[in-house]
């Protein structure tokens, strides 16, 4: 049966060219898809759909995208991001006034179809594309985008999902893609990025910085923030409710945090956040048949208004002036983001406010910028000169890589009681007394910072710094890439020295930690706590307290145990005491 699918816009048919338009048109008549009544009620994606072919098929995307570059030079241009299982290219689009050059952008990343039964999640980034190439020059929100920011546009991460002949959720491998990513990873997949889909995302991710992310999937109504593997809200909630309120906007959407509508493991967004300081959002599009462009406009103009607010800038060497990667860390708590190592400069989205700012780069001395204000308008420019340290200095774990939690999360019963609320970072940088609580059996995989930054000297190498006198006996394992092979180069439990030398290889730069299990999913602090990894290769370092009591692991101790909030508000307090006039 034929039915009107989507409305195909005026203005678009005017401005739009060749097979665009006639595709536009074409396709605003289509077979009517089998679709659920009661559609909207289920939790997220549980539904039904049988084929994607009434949409832009990949081969149309690839001319599309090729037809963008070759008219539009100087503003489009496309890349493909890797292959598929069954070796279909995953194509890329990327937008600015300057493609070419690495310049000190705002990059933003906008995707679709990562599920490959939910259609309209890839016709709708394709319809971004559209309009914001026929509008620049014309209109205000298109030209002041394209000036200001970097936009990477993949409508299709599940090719061989999209193109099969019933359209599969899946990819080839029957693998959920949005489950198999490096953070709160569970068993999407029979490990964290096994699937070339998800590797190849990562690599253009880990390459790019994105300020910010939308990932399009069908069908609800929900504009969805992080964290969806916790009902703990990440720091920054105030700021990630702003945005979704931006971006619901007229849409009659529902703004959420993931876990409060439905949890899930291993998606894109946690671990954008989690690893990145990405804002990523899920776009749950209202359905498969309607076409909602003006709406999602409406919310995109908003919401992408937050890539020009809060602070950006540079990280310099202050002797060679030479561009730095660093991480820039956020009081009060936020999650922390990075520089691009190529160009020094790093963007973060901030709330009007006082904050400081700290840039920390391997193998540079540390510096705060106290009580920077944020304004309403536009954003501060805020650069940074870090004097390298003295040779025989230590360093610290850089970034966070990834993280795993038992299977044993996914029963109700755990995911009810799960009440970890440490964060991530907390185990970043120089031991503070702060930690992130693996959970019982879970891992966490942190990155020294560069390649091969971790050079195997006589003795101890790495210092493994716990917070609490912990009963959780871990395993230490190390490698030269993200991908392994890992190899165990120690075990124990409160602070652990390493020499990396057992692993064989002569420099590492990626350090995980094994949870042995032990402890339950309703204590706050779990498993072992890590305050941070040390890297004594060219010095020494003695951990700056004995570790306290875990309070955390004793559930009925009847004391009370700081909450990750607690904490900062103490040291807040402390810090504003000590350096009163
Ligand atoms: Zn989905």
């Amino acid at each position: 049966m034929l039915q009107k699918r989507r409305e195909c816009p005026l203005d678009s048919l005017v401005s739009l060219k060749g097979s665009r338009r006639l595709l536009c048109v074409l396709a605003s008549f289509s077979i009517l898809l089998q679709a659920n009544p009661s559609l909207g009620k289920f939790p997220r994606d549980n539904r039904q759909l049988t084929s994607c072919s009434a949409f832009t098929s990949l081969e149309e995307i690839e001319a599309l995208f090729t037809s963008y570059e070759r008219d539009h030079i100087g503003l489009a241009q496309t890349f493909v991001v890797g292959t598929s299982v069954q070796n279909r290219d995953i194509f890329g689009l990327r937008l600015s006034a300057a493609p070419d050059t690495e310049t000190p952008e705002p990059e933003i990343r906008i995707l679709g179809g990562i599920h490959g039964d939910e259609c309209m999640s890839v016709e709708l980034v394709l319809e971004i594309a559209d309009y914001l190439i026929q509008s620049y020059g014309e209109e205000q929100f298109a030209t002041e985008l394209l000036d200001g920011t970097e936009l990477l546009l993949i409508p299709s991460l599940n090719p061989d999902g999209y193109a099969a002949l019933k359209a599969y959720r899946f990819n080839a491998n029957g693998v959920d893609l949005n489950r198999n990513f490096h953070f709160a990873w569970v068993d999407g997949g029979p490990k964290p990025f096994s699937e070339p889909e998800s590797r190849a995302f990562r690599d253009l991710s880990q390459d790019n910085n994105f300020v910010m992310s939308l990932s399009y999937h069908t069908v609800a109504t929900y504009v969805n923030a992080t964290w969806n593997y916790t009902p703990h809200h990440p720091p920054d909630e105030a700021l990630f409710a702003a945005m979704g309120t931006a971006y619901a906007g007229v849409s009659g959407y529902d703004v959420t945090f993931g876990w409060d509508w439905y949890g899930i493991y291993g998606d894109v967004d946690d671990w954008s956040l989690g690893t990145s300081g990405t804002f990523g959002w899920t776009i749950e599009l209202r359905d498969d048949e309607e076409m909602e462009f003006s709406v999602h406009l409406a919310g995109l103009q908003d919401f992408l208004a937050y890539a020009f607010v809060g602070v950006r800038g540079k990280v310099t060497d202050s002797v060679t002036g030479e561009p730095l990667l660093a991480r820039m860390e956020i009081e009060p708590a936020g999650a922390p983001v990075y520089t691009d190592a190529d160009v020094g400069d790093y963007h973060r989205i901030l709330l009007p406010g006082h904050y400081s700012i700290t840039a920390h780069s391997p193998g540079y001395l540390s510096q705060t910028m106290e009580d920077v204000m944020v304004g309403n308008e536009g954003h501060l420019e805020l650069n940074f000169s870090l004097t390298p340290k003295p040779s025989e200095s230590v360093d610290f774990a850089f970034t966070f890589n990834g993280m795993t939690l038992p299977q044993e999360i996914d029963d109700s019963f755990s995911r009810a009681n799960y009440l970890n609320e440490t964060v991530v970072w907390n185990a970043l940088g120089e031991p503070d007394g702060v930690v992130y609580s693996l959970s019982p059996g879970g891992t966490v995989t942190l990155d020294m910072g560069l390649d091969g930054s971790v050079q195997d000297s006589v003795g101890t190498d790495l210092v493994i710094v716990s917070g609490s006198i912990s009963d959780d006996p871990v395993s230490v394992q190390v490698a030269a890439e993200q991908d392994g092979p890992f190899v165990t180069v120690g075990q124990g439990d409160g602070h652990i020295e390493v020499d990396i030398s057992e692993s064989g290889l002569q420099s590492i730069r990626f350090v995980r930690i094994v949870d042995d299990g032990g402890g339950s999913f309703a204590d706050r602090y779990a498993g072992y706590d890590l305050d941070g990894i040390v890297d004594v290769t060219r010095g020494s370092y003695t951990p700056p307290i004995d570790p306290e009591p875990d309070e955390g692991d004793d559930g009925d101790c009847g004391c009370h145990v700081l909450s990750h909030r607690d904490e900062s508000d103490l040291i807040r307090i402390l810090r504003s005491l000590f350096s009163a006039p």
